[in-house]
């Protein structure tokens, strides 16, 4: 049975692993080496120097590849490293239409590092194909896409803006990071790069800071290969290892991620104190149906707003949870709550942030894999000291 007709979890654990050829180990050992001992010059075994190629590197990269049904993949030491990498392939002079509810981070990239090399961003809503193409022109090189997006829940549809980008002859790139290779894959709906934020859910245990990029492109592959090796933000060997455990359970914890969110999600639209919950699972989500169609899952992230309106009474909330710890990131095991304004989403100015949502009192969560019935609890004891 080839590879690529394996279900998720058989390829979360086995795809594009091999055993290891020296020792036999079951696991990919970690290669905690710089170099590469040469037989003579130019006879090596394909590993010349870990910048450019690291064996537990490589075998994470294509362990990645295989859960996006991509051809290749490239690890970063971040996710913004990654992304990075991305806009690297672009010229002065080229332009990029991006998702305008984007992760702080990335926004903090694209303005304040590449509009000084002469990157042209416009950072539009999404939800309508046709608003996009309204924003690309003959210089528009790459179209960049975060969904779900974060922290107001937005759908994009993946398949819709793809028919865009190809009809511009321009790079279709999808931050999959809230999703996961489990519930969205993108480069079957027509993207031509995925980019993960390795540290969130595929790392999954909030101890490693990673990216990474996909794609089954040779071409665009070639590109990533010689970034990755000419700029050198690669990751390290031991962190691979970390991740290719954490890999080998992805589906069976994001399927509890799932399950929590869906009870919270539900539970907090009956709370008298919230107004509004942004989840993609409930339908009447302004994307429910495209969620729907390019989802598997709705995934374990939510935000929701106080009726108050009061930044006093969000910050009070964030403070009084015990189970939801208060921290910056995601998608790790245990459940952890932010408030987007003066956390993630601090680096946006205010008025932007506004124009997409993130006011005072949205408060975002990141449900862990404990038992719900205890994180329910958690949130009630928090909402009772209000
Ligand atoms: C965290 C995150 C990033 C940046 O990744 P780092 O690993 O923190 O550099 C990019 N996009 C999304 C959606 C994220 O959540």
């Amino acid at each position: 049975m080839k590879n690529a007709d394996h279900k998720f979890g058989t390829k979360a654990i086995h795809g594009g692993l091999e055993t290891d050829s020296a020792t036999g180990a079951i696991m990919t050992p970690i290669y905690q080496t710089s170099t590469y001992v040469q037989e003579e010059v130019g006879k090596h075994k394909g590993f010349e120097y870990s910048r450019t190629q690291n064996p537990t590197r490589q075998a994470l990269e294509q362990n990645l590849a295989a859960i996006e049904n991509g051809k290749y993949g490239a690890c970063f030491g971040s996710g913004l490293a990654a992304i990075d990498c991305v806009i690297k392939m672009l010229n002065p002079g080229d332009e990029v239409v991006s998702t305008n509810d984007l992760y702080g981070g990335t926004y903090r990239l694209f303005t304040t590092i590449f509009e000084k090399y002469g990157i042209k961003f416009h950072f539009v809503p999404m939800g309508d194909a046709d608003e996009v193409a309204a924003h690309v022109n003959s210089n528009t090189k790459l179209i960049w896409v975060e969904t779900p997006t974060n922290p107001m829940m937005n759908i994009i549809d993946i398949k819709a803006i793809a028919k865009v980008a190809k009809r511009n002859k321009a790079m279709l790139a999808v931050d999959n990071t809230f999703a996961t290779p489990y519930l969205q894959n993108p480069l079957d709906l027509g993207a031509d790069i995925v980019m993960h934020s390795v540290t969130k859910y595929l790392g999954g245990h909030s101890d490693v800071v990673m990216g990474a990029l996909i794609t089954k492109d040779d071409k665009i592959a070639e590109e990533i290969y010689r970034i990755q090796n000419s700029s050198g933000a690669v990751t390290a060997p031991q962190d691979s290892f970390l991740v290719l455990r954490g890999i080998k359970t992805l589906h069976v914890r994001v399927q509890r991620h799932c399950e929590n969110g869906e009870v919270l999600a539900k539970w907090l639209t009956t709370h008298p104190a919230v107004d509004k919950v942004y989840w993609p699972g409930f339908e009447t989500h302004p994307n429910h149906e495209v969620a729907k169609s390019q989802m598997r899952g709705f995934g374990g992230m939510i935000s929701f707003t106080l009726k108050s309106g009061l930044l006093t009474d969000a910050q009070q909330l964030v403070a009084s949870t015990e189970l939801f710890t208060l921290a910056e990131s995601l998608g790790g095991v245990e459940s952890l709550i932010g408030h987007p304004a003066t956390m993630t989403h601090a680096s946006i100015p205010k008025e932007e942030r506004e124009k997409s949502g993130v006011t005072d009192t949205l408060i975002r969560l990141s449900v862990g894999i404990e038992d719900v019935a205890d994180l329910q609890t958690d949130l009630e004891q928090a909402f009772a000291k209000l």
